[in-house]
């Protein structure tokens, strides 16, 4: 494994990482869950995404029983929690980056999850009810509290995390130091062109997610629809929708053919893609099996197969490259 600064932050993070999305205390049973963070720890693996929304909080409450069980140093591990959509509460005190509400999902994540601070704390989207101050505040304030360690944002643009930066900084108060968006061979506008001057300026981190686009860039829905995915699960439409048109389904085939060629499996190439941006400081997996995680983390082991060659290969496949402002 290797292991990097988390944006200009001294927090050592490794270059993978395992998230919980749709699988802990949903899609998979609890002990796959156990074994899917084993076989990460073991491989040097040592972040662990999680948030209040996931499983309207089962998936913290599975992850925290199982960090208990397996007991490995506190100190050794990096675990995270988000903030904004409430963990299933229908009262409007219960969402949002209001101070009320921070500093109640910090509070409950850390019951469910049995810990006693959270490593980072991350705003899971913007508020625009919300002065960006008052989120400020509440997370400079989390961190003088020892709650939390580090904060960050998801989804957020460039300039929201610049007014936050600009905040925090005019008022010595300790701004965010990452952002978690999606990033993936169809989603490349924020990490590649909107945030470009911000990881020099402010010395943002990122932490990307879904970088198989929920399992579509593994090249499975090529041929039919396979069962038992995610993109069948109940209530998940909206995903199957984004993630299998036409457009990507056409790409995804192009792409297999080149994996195909080359040797090496769809997922290692498009994890091992997202890795050779240099501003991505550790790509979230996901993974519903044992087998995929293994498969997923050979991607470190082929981070140089993007050359230049296969690189302009996979350009021309995609047509996608966000243009630049000609500045
Ligand atoms: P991916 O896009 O990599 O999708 C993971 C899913 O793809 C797996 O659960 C599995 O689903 C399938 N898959 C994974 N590996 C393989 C493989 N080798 N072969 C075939 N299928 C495979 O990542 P996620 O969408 O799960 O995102 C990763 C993490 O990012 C999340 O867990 C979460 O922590 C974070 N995230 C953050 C968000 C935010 O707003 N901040 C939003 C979304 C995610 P299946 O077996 O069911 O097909």
């Amino acid at each position: 494994m290797e292991y990097n600064n988390l944006g200009k932050s001294g927090l050592q993070i490794s270059r993978l990482s395992l998230g919980s999305w749709l699988t802990f205390g949903k899609q998979i049973e609890d002990k796959t869950s156990q074994r899917l963070m084993e076989i990460a720890y073991e491989n040097g693996i040592n972040f662990f995404d999680n948030a209040e929304i996931y499983a309207r909080g089962q998936s913290e409450i599975v992850m925290g029983k199982i960090l208990k069980k397996v007991n490995w140093s506190r100190d050794s591990y990096i675990v995270s929690s988000k903030v904004f959509f409430g963990s299933g509460g229908k009262y409007p005190t219960q969402k949002g980056l209001n101070r009320k509400h921070i500093v109640e999902a910090c509070e409950q994540a850390l019951e469910r999850f049995q810990l006693d601070y959270l490593d980072l704390f991350f705003c899971h989207r913007p508020d625009k009810t919300t002065p960006i101050e008052e989120t400020v505040w509440s997370m400079h304030q989390l961190i003088m509290q020892g709650k939390i360690l580090y904060w960050g944002t998801s989804e957020w643009s460039a300039q929201e995390i610049m007014e936050a930066h600009m905040f925090a900084k005019q008022n010595h108060l300790i701004g965010p130091i990452v952002e978690q968006p999606e990033y993936n061979m169809f989603v490349r506008h924020k990490v590649e062109v909107e945030f470009s001057q911000i990881y020099e300026t402010i010395g943002l981190g990122t932490t990307i997610w879904s970088p198989l686009a929920s399992g579509v860039l593994s090249g499975k829905y090529n041929d039919k629809f396979p069962s038992d995915t995610r993109l069948g699960m109940e209530g998940l439409d909206w995903l199957k929708e984004k993630n299998t048109t036409l457009e990507r389904l056409e790409k995804v085939q192009k792409l297999a053919l080149l994996s195909e060629r080359i040797g090496i499996s769809l997922p290692i190439i498009s994890i091992a893609w997202c890795l050779s941006n240099k501003n991505v400081s550790t790509v979230i997996l996901g993974a519903s099996k044992e087998e995929q995680l293994k498969e997923n983390l050979k991607s470190l082991d082929y981070s140089t197969i993007i050359t230049e060659e296969i690189s302009a290969e996979i350009e021309k496949i995609l047509n996608n490259k966000p243009d630049h402002p000609p500045y």
